[in-house]
């Protein structure tokens, strides 16, 4: 029974990150256990904290220690785990404890008692049958797919109908007053979905599955506890494995968690997992409400489930006996948080796993090269799943050289080819997918006769066009003049690379004025559910020709497609970020995988300036470790992670002096400890430079950054800088976030 509580208060703030001490009334003593939430006096107010540390031995004066109020009505008991897991992620990505604890655990409010809606069928199956065929008549999209679905299942929580199955609530109205569906509400919860009738589950796992999952089998049996890369193209049976592997740990009394991004968290990949596991399972988006995810937390710690699927934040179910964290498409950079603290999921569910002696699967068809480096120096498993189940033929993949589409007149974003096989798939009423990148519309600077990108001579990445003619490299602050003439071969196109998605459409509507065209971009998907109509629209067959960023081209199936175009490679590949070969080779080999999906074979049509690249060329033949092999020698020679470490500094300012000054001070206090420590030779320091967007709402912003070897010196410079703008007066007007090994540029 301890007698002092060391408490961190729920203020996001840099200067409280800092544990306080309180006194525990006697009544409370024996109930007091870490990770509580009371509430305890402060100054003259009354704020409310977590209990991180319980102790007999007093820090001050017994006389000076204020007593705890009382418990926070209604709190959950954070596990102490999650407690050591929150204090790994601030030492490992910075922030302060309270961020990390808020991330681990969400804030529990005062709840009213949540109505939930059942939508069931109200009339008998025959008559719901016709009803159906009515629907998809008269291509009533929507009703039909409702009604479909209702006559699977039966019946279907209303938040899952409007939310996964894009249907709005005025349709269900519409049935509802057509006397086909009746709405119940009920107040005692339900899961997102009711589970199907067991169909009894009956597939067979194939050689290559089998001899995957008795590796992980044998593996645990001698007590093994690892982390696996599972490598296999899409379609070979990655997702058989990871519910064979946790119906294992479910048999074991284990439970179970499931990352998927959230842009593949489809209605059909949850329901797979439904299927075999009905019940058990359940589901989290980033839709639910802080007081919706407290009550799926609370019925994984009570033993309710067994399974949690979702997103980034359902790594932190507080379950009581984890056995298996399955990372699905561990390359997407969603997993890595961009607000503070700034962790990437991967390496949290490693660390979790770790404290919970738990394994950790990470799948992918085309692995990050921080995953595969790992597996090849031994600190994780590599399993491959080599050929798809259903041996369907990979489609055709050209590439088109739009350097060459210039010299011989052709001006257009459309290469003669491309329209060509546009034009075939029009005729044959097929669908068609045209990809551009949006993200590379950053503004790197090429030439369109000869392909000639304007580098930084120093970081070998793409230098950014910014205003008043300048070009800068936003790693080391490097800046040339906006060239008149390429420098390599002196024509005059050379210029920013810029073309929109809507201008696109613009061009294809004109091209083809007899097609039907849908456009997914991020003006398009503003409003909610939006994304989700605009692709089942397109699964419906509503449209010919879909244009969009890469949000088309991650995780969702369309039979009809048999045609994808890329119409700029070079647009991710000219991104000013060490990445932007791998990015794009996932893109490209994502893209080319969404033609030929159903039984008709496909074409995919890569237009570039740089048809040498090596990342156009691997992915052209889909050969993975060709890239790897490539791509990884460049990180070695350029010094970039994952062969060394990376740690990025932001300083943001609304006072540029600030921020100016701010910066350089902490560039040479780095400078100055890493001589004095006799590391300079081991650690680089580079920069102050803008960062990519150098302002942002009046908001100025640089970067600093540090490579070296060692991830655990960047850590103890991330301290050590902390320590020292802490009471430092110049940082008074500058905020600090540090980013490890940042995935998404800077
Ligand atoms: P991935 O997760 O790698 O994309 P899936 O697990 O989704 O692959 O498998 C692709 C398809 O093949 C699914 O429809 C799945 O049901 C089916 N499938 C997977 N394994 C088998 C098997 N052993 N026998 C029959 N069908 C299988
Ligand atoms: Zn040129
Ligand atoms: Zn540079």
């Amino acid at each position: 029974m301890a007698k002092f509580a060391n408490i961190i208060v729920d203020i996001s703030h840099g200067k409280l990150d800092k544990t306080f001490q309180y006194s525990l009334p006697e009544k409370l003593q024996d109930r007091i256990e870490i990770g509580m939430q009371l509430e305890v006096p402060f100054g003259s107010r009354k704020i409310t904290g977590y209990v991180i540390e319980l102790t007999d031995t007093p820090e001050y004066d017994v006389s000076k220690i204020k007593p705890v109020i009382g418990l926070v009505e209604g709190a959950i008991p954070i596990e102490s785990k999650l407690i050591a897991l929150a204090y790994w992620i601030k030492r490992n990505f910075g922030g302060t404890f309270n961020q990390a604890l808020k991330t681990v655990i969400p804030v529990k409010q005062k709840q009213k008692h949540i109505v939930k809606k059942i939508v069931s069928l109200s009339v008998l199956e025959v008559e719901a049958k016709e009803k159906l065929t009515l629907f998809e008549a008269k291509h009533n999209t929507a009703r039909a797919r409702l009604l479909r679905e209702l006559i699977k299942q039966g019946s279907i929580e209303q938040t899952v109908i409007t939310q996964k199955l894009n249907v709005s609530t005025s349709v269900i109205k519409a049935l509802k007053e057509l006397g086909i569906v009746k709405i119940e509400e009920t107040t005692e919860y339900r899961n997102p979905l009711k589970a199907m009738e067991k169909k009894g589950y009956n597939l067979v796992l194939n050689e290559m599955q089998q001899r995957v999952v008795d590796t992980i089998r044998n593996d645990l049996q001698v007590g093994r506890c690892n982390t696996y890369l599972l490598k296999g193209v899409t379609g070979s049976g990655k997702t058989e494995i990871y519910m064979e592997l946790i119906d294992d740990a479910i048999k074991r009394g284990e439970q179970a968690i499931v990352l998927i991004p959230e842009i593949a968290l489809t209605y059909q990949t949850v329901m797979r997992f439904y299927n075999r596991f009905g019940d058990k399972v359940s589901m989290m988006n980033s839709k639910l409400s802080q007081g919706e995810r407290c009550d799926q937390f609370e019925r994984a710690k009570k033993g309710e489930i067994q399974i949690m699927i979702g997103p980034r934040s359902a790594l932190f179910t507080p379950f009581p006996n984890l056995g298996i964290i399955i990372v699905d498409e561990e390359h997407e950079t969603s997993y890595k948080s961009e607000t503070v603290p700034k962790y990437h999921a991967r390496d949290v569910a490693v660390q979790r796993s770790k404290l919970e002696n738990a394994i950790v699967v990470l799948g992918s068809a085309t692995p990050s090269l921080d995953s595969y480096y790992k597996a090849q120096s031994g600190e994780y498993k590599l399993l491959e799943l080599n050929k798809r189940v259903a041996k369907k033929p990979l489609p055709e993949c050209e590439v088109v050289d739009l350097r060459t589409e210039l010299r011989k007149g052709n001006r257009s974003i459309l290469s003669t080819r491309l329209q060509e096989l546009i034009e075939d798939r029009l005729n044959k009423k097929q669908q068609i997918m045209l990809f551009i990148n949006r993200r590379g519309l950053a503004g790197f600077v090429s030439c369109r006769a000869c392909g000639k990108v304007m580098k930084c001579p120093h970081c070998d990445v793409s230098l950014s066009q910014h205003g008043n003619g300048r070009l800068v490299c936003h790693y080391c602050g490097y800046t040339t003049y906006m060239p008149k003439f390429c420098p390599s071969c002196g024509s005059k196109y050379i210029a920013g690379f810029k073309a929109g998605t809507q201008k696109i459409e613009e061009i294809v509507q004109q091209r083809f004025p007899q097609a039907k065209t849908l456009r997914m971009d991020f003006d398009t998907t503003r409003t909610k559910g939006s994304y989700e109509n605009i692709l089942s629209a397109f699964a419906n067959g509503e449209a010919d020709i879909l244009i969009g960023t890469q949000m088309i081209v991650k995780g969702h199936d369309f039979s009809n497609v048999t045609l994808v175009g890329v119409l700029a490679a070079d647009l991710s590949l000219h991104l000013s970020d060490f990445h932007s070969a791998e990015r794009t080779f996932q893109l490209l080999t994502q893209a080319a995988g969404r033609a030929g999906r159903g039984d008709l074979p496909g074409n995919v049509v890569i237009q570039t300036y740089d048809p040498e690249h090596y990342a156009v060329e691997t992915s052209k033949k889909q050969n993975y470790e060709e890239f790897y092999e490539k791509e990884i020698a460049y990180r070695k020679l350029m010094r970039y992670p994952p062969v060394w470490n990376m740690l990025v500094i932001m300083c943001y300012s609304k006072w540029e002096k600030a921020v100016d000054n701010g910066s350089k001070l902490i560039a040479q206090r780095l400078s100055e400890d890493i001589e004095y420590n006799k590391k300079a030779s081991s650690i680089q320091v580079v920069g102050p430079a803008d960062a990519s967007i150098a302002k942002i709402n009046d908001v100025y912003r640089k970067v600093i950054y540090l490579r070296t070897k060692d991830y655990q010196s960047l850590v103890d410079l991330k301290d050590y800088i902390e320590q020292y703008i802490r009471d430092n007066y110049d940082f008074s007007k500058v905020t600090i976030q540090f980013d490890f090994n940042p995935v998404n540029g800077f």
